[in-house]
C-alpha cells in the first residue's frame, strides 16, 4: 500500500497538482472536515472512479462554525483517518492549518444567495454558507481539481457549491453522492459520535419520518398535513425540531403543491446536545 503524501502549505500542493496536469491527469477533490467514515469513503472511491489522482483534504472549517457550535469539541482523528487514507489508495491528503487558509489579514468572502438563503439550515446557522462557500472556493483554486465529490447528505451544502461552481465558471464538475446509512437508517455523521445509547436509539426516527412522509406524498396526501404528522412524530421521539419541510428539489424553493416536481424533503433536528440533519428524494 503506498501512502498518501501529506501536504500542508499551499505551495507544496501546487506542485503535486502542477505535476500531474502536466503528465495529463485528472483530478479529483473529496473535501472533509474529517473524522472519517464510510459516507466519506464513498465519496473517495466514487472520485477514484472518475479521475486518475484523489485529492482528499482534511480541514475543520472554523469560518463555518457560529461561536456557539462545537468546532472546539469537532473530532479530530487525523491518524486514524490517514490510515483509513491508505487503505484506499488516494494521492493526497491536503491537511492545512487554519493560519495557512486563513493567514493573517484575510479579508474576503464569498456570500452565496438562492438555496443559500433558503430559510433552512441558513435560518439556523446564518455563517454557514458564507464559511462553506470561500472555503471551497478556495479548495478548488488551490487543488485544481476537474471533479469535486459532495454528499447528499448536506443537500443544500451541494446545491449551493453547485450554484456557485456555475455563477463563479469555475472549471470543476460537481458530482453528489447519495447518504451512505446505518443499517436503522440513521446517515453517517461525524457528529454521531456525540450521541449517548438513548439518544443513537432513538435518532433514526428522522430517516423514518423522510421515508415515510415521502411516500404518502407520493400517493397523494396533503404536503402540509403530512409534514405535520412528521414533525409531531420527531418531537415526541425526543427530539428538538428545527425544520421538516418539503421543498424543490433544485431551487430548494418552498412548493406551492406535490405537482412542483422534483420534490426534496429536508429534516434538521437537535437530540441533547447533538443537531443531525437528513433528507430523501420524493
Ligand atoms: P464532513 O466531513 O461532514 O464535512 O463531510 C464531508 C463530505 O462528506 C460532505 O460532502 C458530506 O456531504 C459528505 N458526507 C458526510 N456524511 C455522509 C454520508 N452519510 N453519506 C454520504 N456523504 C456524506
Amino acid at each position: 500500500m503506498k501512502a498518501p503524501q501529506v501536504t500542508r502549505t499551499v505551495p507544496a500542493l501546487r506542485r503535486i497538482v502542477d505535476a500531474y496536469r502536466r503528465r495529463g491527469d485528472t483530478i479529483a477533490l473529496v473535501p472533509t472536515m474529517g473524522a472519517l467514515h464510510r459516507g466519506h469513503l464513498a465519496l473517495i472511491r466514487i472520485a477514484r472512479k472518475r479521475a486518475r489522482r484523489v485529492v482528499v483534504s482534511i480541514f475543520v472549517n472554523p469560518t463555518q462554525f457560529a461561536p456557539n457550535e462545537d468546532f472546539a469539541s469537532y473530532p479530530r482523528r487525523f491518524t486514524a483517518d490517514l490510515a483509513a487514507l491508505e487503505a484506499e489508495k488516494i494521492d493526497v491528503v491536503w491537511a492545512p492549518s487554519a493560519a495557512v487558509m486563513y493567514p493573517e489579514g484575510f479579508a474576503t468572502r464569498i456570500e452565496p444567495a438562492g438555496a443559500a438563503q433558503a430559510g433552512l439550515e441558513d435560518k439556523f446557522r446564518p455563517h454557514f454558507f458564507g464559511g462553506v462557500a470561500t472555503v471551497v472556493c478556495k479548495l478548488f483554486t488551490q487543488a485544481a481539481p476537474d471533479f469535486a465529490l459532495f454528499g447528499e447528505k448536506d443537500y443544500q451544502q451541494l446545491r449551493v457549491i453547485t450554484q456557485m461552481a456555475k455563477d463563479l465558471d469555475l472549471p470543476v464538475k460537481i458530482v453528489g453522492v447519495p447518504t451512505v446509512r446505518e443499517k436503522d437508517g440513521l446517515a453517517l455523521s461525524s457528529r454521531n459520535a456525540y450521541l449517548s445509547a438513548e439518544e443513537r436509539a432513538a435518532a433514526p426516527v428522522l430517516y423514518r419520518v423522510l421515508k415515510a412522509s415521502a411516500a404518502r406524498i407520493k400517493q397523494g396526501d396533503a404536503v402540509e398535513l403530512v409534514l405535520d404528522d412528521g414533525r409531531n412524530e420527531i418531537i415526541r421521539t425526543g427530539f428538538a425540531l428545527d425544520y421538516l419541510e418539503a421543498r424543490h428539489a433544485l431551487t430548494l424553493e418552498p412548493i406551492a403543491s406535490r405537482d412542483e416536481v422534483p420534490i426534496r424533503l429536508l429534516v434538521a433536528a437537535k437530540i441533547g446536545k447533538t443537531r443531525l440533519i437528513d433528507n430523501v428524494a420524493v
